[in-house]
């Protein structure tokens, strides 16, 4: 599919790599029914520009040109305090030269600190303008409209990004990562069984499935859900996906069996430790070297897991795990990710 007719903004300067986990995989294997797992590979989307970057690197690359487009100067957008979405708007607002400004939602009641670590350490260094803090279940459009009505009072023009930059120009970025990963298997000789990628705002599932319905790739795309079962999640990825589609000009309707996803790894609440994700974490850093976060890509990474002890996948089975980014917010949880703090049981 011809995606140069949308503008875009170019944040990373290369392909991101895909890697085996040789010794991730044979450490699974070791904890699977017969002692046999899937060989797990790792797609870098946390290699990603705008450093450190992460899946909304690829949706800005679109969003950000579409707004420079209409010609504003401040960027708006949504998150949790440590949102990884907010912290890469505001890195492309630097990079670009425009002002940047958040409704942040305390999702979990109390949990707002203006004085935290990780990703709202880097809000403040990055200069964010302005933070509009609201309860959970606020009316976030609205917060969004009120900030960006406050900029026209005065003489300036915000562009308002949805959470996660999950609307249909967002999505684009995974359609061009969809490209790129063809690309990369052709180039490397490699075939992939399954894929398994992270599913929240839904930007990344809904617009890899749009990218691969439409380059007809016909290779299974596993949504792990971080906050919510399949039966809330999967509607809303569809609802991206044809979104997509249809802003490609595709024709087609997305076909409801390319959207799956499993639900179970992100309880007690999106946001909340639970001991599977600490196990992920340790278990990915201990026997390869790469972080995951605790929001989002260590409870992804323990649906990984749990499908593989599960007997889902065939032995050797070769899975792309979509590895989102998410790093600084590892910092806001140290102690919990080393297993010295307050996590429940999944
Ligand atoms: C936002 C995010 C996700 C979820 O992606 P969506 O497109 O919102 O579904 C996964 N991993 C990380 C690290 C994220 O920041």
């Amino acid at each position: 599919m011809d995606l140069s007719r949308f503008p875009r903004r170019r944040y990373t300067p290369f392909a991101t790599p895909i890697e085996p986990m040789p010794r991730f995989s044979a450490a699974l294997a070791a904890t699977c029914p017969g002692g046999e797992g899937p060989d797990v590979w790792i797609k870098r989307d946390d290699m990603l520009g705008l450093f450190p970057g992460g899946n909304k690197t690829r949706k800005l690359e679109f969003l950000v040109a579409d707004a420079l487009a209409q010609g504003a100067d401040t960027l708006i957008t949504c998150g949790a305090p440590q949102s990884n979405h907010c912290r890469i708007t505001l890195a492309a607002a630097a990079r670009e030269g425009l002002k940047c400004q958040f409704v942040i939602e305390e999702r979990v009641p109390g949990s707002y600190n203006p004085r935290a670590s990780g990703n709202h350490f880097m809000f403040r260094l990055m200069g964010v303008e302005r933070i509009m803090v609201v309860p959970a279940g606020a009316d976030i459009g609205a917060a969004m409209e009120q900030l960006a009505a406050d900029l026209v009072a005065q003489g300036r023009r915000g562009y308002v990004i949805p959470g996660g930059g999950s609307n249909a120009v967002g999505g684009l970025g995974y359609v061009a990562c969809a490209q790129e990963m063809q690309e990369q298997w052709f180039e490397m000789g490699l075939r992939f069984d399954r894929i398994l990628v992270g599913s929240g705002s839904s930007g990344t599932h809904g617009g890899l499935v749009a990218g691969f319905v439409g380059n007809r790739i016909d290779i299974p795309i596993v949504g792990v859900g971080v906050s919510r079962d399949p039966e809330q999640q999967e509607p809303l990825v569809m609802k991206e996906a044809q979104a997509v589609a249809d802003l490609l000009g595709l024709g087609l309707q997305v076909p409801r069996d390319a959207v799956r996803s499993v639900g179970g790894y992100w309880q007690p609440k999106y946001s909340v430790p639970n001991v599977r994700m600490i196990e992920a974490v340790q278990m990915l850093a201990r026997t390869e070297g790469i972080p995951l976060d605790p929001v989002y890509t260590g409870k992804i990474m323990a649906g990984l897991i749990g499908l593989a002890r599960a007997g889902e996948f065939s032995p050797g089975e070769r899975v792309l795990f979509v590895h989102t980014g998410g790093l600084p917010s590892l910092h806001a949880y140290e102690g919990v990710v080393l297993g010295e703090g307050e996590a429940v049981a999944p």
